[in-house]
């Protein structure tokens, strides 16, 4: 649904580059240089398989030796890649008026080649002040060129169609589009979390918004065998593959659970099946992401959404781990978080119809009010601690490779 759909304008004859622009990093002071180089590694694992290289140079990043075949896909890889604000598909040439304007009448050209009746406005950015025209100079001069040029193109400086930009640098770039990209910061900048992921709508999507503000993911998935097929486990894999598209390299944990699940339906209150489930699912989480070196846990939570997501259930699930548990969706309706899914592509195979560990055994009654201290004591009931063990040795580990998703 994202991919393919970028307007590149490439320019044949000259060398394209991409301009990178990035987002909140101007924010960071001292921590600069680590986050750009995050953002630079970023960058390079994005397009892994992807002839190109990477130069950082005055506050601004350069992607160039991308084939004019590779361009378009190097961008819509791009645009997921967090930290990134915008990218331009650009042109460079030597800073002599002469240079600068052929290469803006070829951009030019370019743009008008289906409709020559187009508005615009020249945008300057002057970084090296020794040029010997100013930002304003440049535009009116170059205004002027194009209206010479090309007759039928009309200034509109409010709402143009094209916007002719110009930036004098250590060279001078030449481009007039801008594509936005995911915005955030670059994944690796924020530590690590383990995101519990089933296969629902939820939890893919509270994964990419800790992702957006730098975290690393690692992954958790419940799976109760034969209660719970085979073709559900797939989807997951199959998720954290989409996911991984945004959030590079994610470590997941597929943990086998039919065991405790079992236990906990024989031996505890089949009302309270639901959240003591849930405890159990976090204090795993919790041993699994302290060997992956993780610092908090997130899931999928919103507030009110099911029995087992009311204030009172989620101060018992917490109650169960000492980490912080991240729920950044909790104030969101079902229609937000499926607006991102869609967004995100995780959408489609999240509606796949295979069931969770989370709809087998599903209590009649749930309660909707636990209370932590009766929770406890229920918990009491069996000694779980061996069958964690035990679980927590047999998981599996995958690992989704660098935005492996959507764009491969
Ligand atoms: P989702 O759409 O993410 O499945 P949900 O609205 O269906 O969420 P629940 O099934 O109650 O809600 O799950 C709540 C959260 O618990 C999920 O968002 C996820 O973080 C975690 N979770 C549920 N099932 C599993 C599972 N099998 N493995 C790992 N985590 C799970
Ligand atoms: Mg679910």
């Amino acid at each position: 649904m994202e991919q393919n759909n970028t307007n590149t304008n490439m320019f044949d004859g000259y060398e394209n580059l991409v301009l990178v622009r990035y987002g909140e990093l101007h924010l960071k002071g001292l921590n600069r240089p680590f986050f750009e180089r995050k953002l630079v590694q970023n960058i390079h694992a994005s397009l892994d398989g992807i002839q190109h290289r990477v130069t950082r140079e005055n506050g601004r990043i350069y992607v160039t030796q991308i084939s004019d075949s590779d361009i378009s896909h190097a961008i819509e890889r791009l645009k997921h890649v967090f930290g990134l604000h915008s990218v331009s598909v650009a042109i460079s040439v030597k800073k002599d008026w002469d240079s600068i304007v052929s290469a803006c009448e070829y951009v030019m050209e370019n743009e008008l080649k289906q409709d020559s009746n187009k508005t615009f406005k020249v945008f300057a950015k002057r970084a090296d002040k020794k040029f010997h025209l100013n930002s304003e100079h440049i535009c009116r001069e170059m205004g002027h060129q194009m209206l010479v040029k090309f007759p039928s193109l009309k200034v509109d400086v409010v709402n143009p169609q094209i916007k002719l930009s110009i930036e004098i640098r250590e060279k001078a770039y030449i481009y007039a589009n801008e594509i936005p990209c995911a915005g955030g910061l670059p994944v690796g900048t924020s530590g690590r979390a383990m995101l519990l992921l089933s296969g629902g709508i939820d939890s893919p999507v509270a994964g990419y918004m800790l992702a957006k503000r730098g975290v690393e993911l690692s992954a958790i998935h419940y799976f109760s065998h034969p209660y719970t097929s085979e073709r559900a486990k797939e989807k997951v894999i199959e998720l954290t593959g989409l996911l991984s598209a945004y959030a590079g390299e994610i470590r997941l944990h597929i943990v086998p659970f039919t065991d405790i699940q079992l236990a906990i339906y024989q031996n505890c209150p089949e009302k309270e099946t639901t959240v003591l489930m849930r405890r159990l699912m976090m204090q795993i989480a919790e041993r699994v992401a302290q060997k992956d070196n993780a610092l908090a846990l997130i899931t999928g939570e919103a507030l009110g959404q099911v029995a087992s997501q009311t204030l009172e259930s989620l101060c018992v699930t917490d109650d169960a781990v000492s980490m912080p548990v991240f729920r950044p969706l909790i104030g969101m309706d079902k229609t937000e978080i499926t607006d991102i899914a869609r967004k995100i592509n995780t959408f489609e195979t999240s509606i796949l119809p295979y069931e969770d560990c989370c709809t087998v055994f599903v209590p009649k009654h749930p309660v909707t009010k636990p209370d932590v201290k009766k929770l406890r004591e229920s918990e009491a009931m069996f000694d779980f601690s061996q069958m964690i063990d035990k679980a927590i040795e047999n998981t599996e580990l995958i690992i989704k490779n660098n935005y492996g998703g959507v764009c491969r």
